[in-house]
């Protein structure tokens, strides 16, 4: 089913969560004990996310360095297919631009069509690890606004090659992402919005937001949207802080900012297991005040770590 017949159907704030593909070589039950505590709370979607490939540089005999590339999370579209087997959720595959052509995009697509798949949300992707500039592909998308007006296109059963004449029309539901405090390399958050009001022009359906610890933001960017003529769902993303290590390593790698009275908090902490305790009572507060606005969803980041998203939903649900 379609994320916005979910949305449209609901009674009451939804639950989502979002979960990485396991590494290479691992089992994929690793991915399931961490989708299984949360089975409990009858989640309406799983996202998994996509990687695109690294770099590495192998030493060779001749004492020469080989660079290579290798995907360390490979699977999405598999493991979407394979939890909507097992546990008869539906599962949301992230495409993105990098590393892909509009051809190899347009196979993505009809592998998620063929198995079944509703949703797509759709991305840029960052710049490869150890590079600042996001680089197209040959062919490729260099915004997520025109790789949505591919889906869409493929959505009334126009594909690449102009022979294909009454081409079987995919019937994607598209999300996008959103960024309550701007998107890093946006010059502000007004040329922000003005792009993200392409991707909904382009056919985009929902919204999906970067995690934000400050509701306020939030509630502000819905606002900002509206006044602009955003008018599709838009679904806060919340993540809560698990280790006293996110305390710097979440603003810098996700462009976000820390609240002081959450940063003080964190700073009293002297290990994991006490940030962890802050990190989730302060998401207890952000999810119970979201519901109480009425948000339709909200979509949780686990990035691994269950047991806190859980604590979480059995105290906010
Ligand atoms: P875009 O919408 O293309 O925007 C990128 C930047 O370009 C923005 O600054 C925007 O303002 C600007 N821009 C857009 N259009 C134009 C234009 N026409 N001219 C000039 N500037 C323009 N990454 C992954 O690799 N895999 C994932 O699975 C993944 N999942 C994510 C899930 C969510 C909910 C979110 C919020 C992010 C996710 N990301 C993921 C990260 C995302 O790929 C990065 O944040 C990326 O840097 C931007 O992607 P985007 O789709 O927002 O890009």
């Amino acid at each position: 089913m379609k994320v916005t017949d979910h949305l449209s159907r609901a009674k009451s704030t939804l639950f989502s969560f979002e979960v990485l593909p396991s590494l290479k070589g691992r089992d994929i039950q690793d991915l399931y004990s961490g989708i299984d505590p949360f089975m409990e709370f009858n989640p309406s979607f799983i996202n998994v996310t996509y990687h695109r490939e690294e770099f590495i540089y192998k030493k060779l005999s001749n004492g020469l360095h080989e660079r290579r590339a290798t995907r360390k999370r490979p699977g999405t579209v598999s493991i979407c297919a394979a939890i909507k087997n097992k546990y008869g959720v539906d599962a949301v595959p992230h495409l993105i631009c990098g590393g892909f052509s509009r051809d190899e995009t347009e196979s993505a697509l009809l592998d998620m069509h063929y198995l079944g798949m509703d949703n797509v949300l759709a991305l840029r992707g960052d710049p490869v690890k150890g590079e600042t500039v996001f680089v197209p592909e040959k062919d490729g998308h260099a915004f997520a606004s025109t790789l949505v007006k591919q889906i869409s296109e493929m959505n009334k059963g126009n594909y690449l090659d102009d022979e294909i004449v009454e081409g079987i029309p995919t019937d994607f539901c598209i999300g996008v992402a959103g960024y309550p405090e701007k998107h890093f390399e946006a010059q502000n958050l007004k040329s922000d919005l003005r792009h993200l009001k392409e991707k909904v022009d382009a056919g985009a359906h929902y919204i999906v937001t970067q995690l934000f610890f400050d509701n306020a933001k939030f509630f502000a960017f819905v606002k900002a949207c509206r006044q602009i003529g955003i008018n599709v769902p838009i679904i806060p993303g919340i993540k809560p802080i698990t280790t006293i290590k996110h305390i710097g390593f979440l603003p810098k790698t996700f462009h976000i900012d820390i609240p002081e009275p959450l940063a003080d908090e964190l700073e009293k902490c002297k290990n994991n297991e006490q940030a962890m305790h802050v990190g989730v009572e302060w998401s207890i507060q952000q999810t119970k005040e979201l519901i109480a606005a009425g948000v339709p969803c909200i979509h949780f980041y686990t990035m691994g770590k269950s047991e806190a998203v859980r604590q979480i939903v059995k105290a906010a649900y």
